[in-house]
């Protein structure tokens, strides 16, 4: 009898070879960040131990819905996003599993992960104020609470609420204020707002360069990445200062970029050695740079712009009340016409 190739049989007889569970050597991670932000981290990662790593890019709550459809069914090891919110609404829907921190050689501060260890940060978002200082000068500058005050009339530019940084913040002024003063805050800034909420973080920086407000609530890492980026970039960016609110008081609102391990992970060892390799000062340093966000852990960044931003105070409110305030929050902006 003639062989005859017959690619089919020999496809199933691959899968058989190959096993159709994960192998040992294999970790599946679904990230919502840029692919230049996380994959030179894991090819790391992968080089040191000699293993596989699969990365699925995706935007965050398609992730969420992902991990939810796919069930016990999912590849997925672990889940990287930004945001503790969104961290949090994972949680929620039952798709991560908690981890001992106390493994950990070097961590986030407590407040930067889940108290039950469901997720953790790795890198710090801090929302900052830019201005212009030709017409604001720092002295006049100093929290949150004051963006309300009526010498801000018209002059304050931000994003939408639909926006979950703004959510975010939001959430904090509840954690802090209630929700009671928290609406009065937030209807209070929005008769300051100096045009509709439009565009990104980078075009509220835009607006206090061209003279469109005063001041602008963004990330600080948007300012980063404008000056390293274009010509005309840099041009804006240099126009502007960025201000850390709430220095005498509670610090800087900060969120986060973590990850978390999912709740049917096939490699849950490997999955954590991943956690262990963030958190490393190499890990946590270029991780940081990549996206201009500070390392989680404290002390870790070398990179200029971050430094000439100066030493900040940061909240030590629990993110974990970022997701559990994010409901309210949106309400609240809803109902002050914050659009
Ligand atoms: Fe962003």
């Amino acid at each position: 009898m003639k062989f005859k190739f017959n690619p089919a049989f020999y496809l199933v007889l691959c899968a058989i070879i190959i096993s159709p569970t994960q192998a040992s050597d294999e970790l599946n991670v679904y990230s919502a960040r840029k692919e230049a932000y996380i994959k030179p981290l894991l090819d790391q990662f992968a080089h040191i131990h000699n293993v596989q790593v699969n990365l699925v890019t995706s935007k965050a709550d398609a992730l969420i819905q992902r991990l939810i459809g796919e069930g016990k069914n999912t590849p997925a090891d672990v889940l990287i996003t930004v945001d503790a919110g969104r961290l949090h609404r994972a949680r929620q829907a039952d798709l991560l599993q908690p981890i001992d921190t106390s493994r950990f050689a070097n961590a986030a501060p407590s407040q930067f992960q889940d108290p039950e260890g469901y997720w953790f940060g790795l890198s710090l978002r801090a929302r900052t104020l830019v201005y212009h200082p030709q017409r604001v000068t720092a002295q006049q500058l100093s929290d949150y609470e004051s963006l309300a005050d009526a010498q801000w009339k018209k002059r304050i530019c931000v994003r939408s609420s639909n926006n979950i940084y703004n959510q975010s913040l939001v959430a904090s002024m509840i954690a802090h204020h209630g929700g009671e003063a928290t609406q009065q805050w937030a209807k209070q800034l929005v008769n300051n707002f100096a045009r509709n909420p439009q565009g990104g973080d980078r075009d509220q920086i835009k607006a206090v360069a061209a003279g469109l407000c005063d001041i602008a609530l963004v990330n600080s890492y948007y300012l980063g990445g404008m000056l390293n980026g274009s010509d005309a970039e840099q041009a804006a960016a240099r126009q502007v200062k960025l201000f850390w609110p709430n220095q005498n008081g509670r610090g800087a609102h900060m969120n986060i970029s973590g990850i978390a391990v999912t709740k049917y992970a096939n490699n849950l060892p490997l999955a954590i050695q991943l956690i262990e390799f963030l958190y490393t000062d190499a890990a946590q340093a270029w991780y940081g740079d990549a996206n201009m966000e500070y390392p989680v852990r404290k002390g870790i960044t070398t990179n200029p712009i971050l430094l000439s931003w100066g030493d900040y105070k940061a909240d030590n409110l629990p993110l974990k009340q970022l997701g559990t305030h994010n409901a309210e929050a949106v309400k609240i902006m809803d109902r002050a016409g914050w659009k």
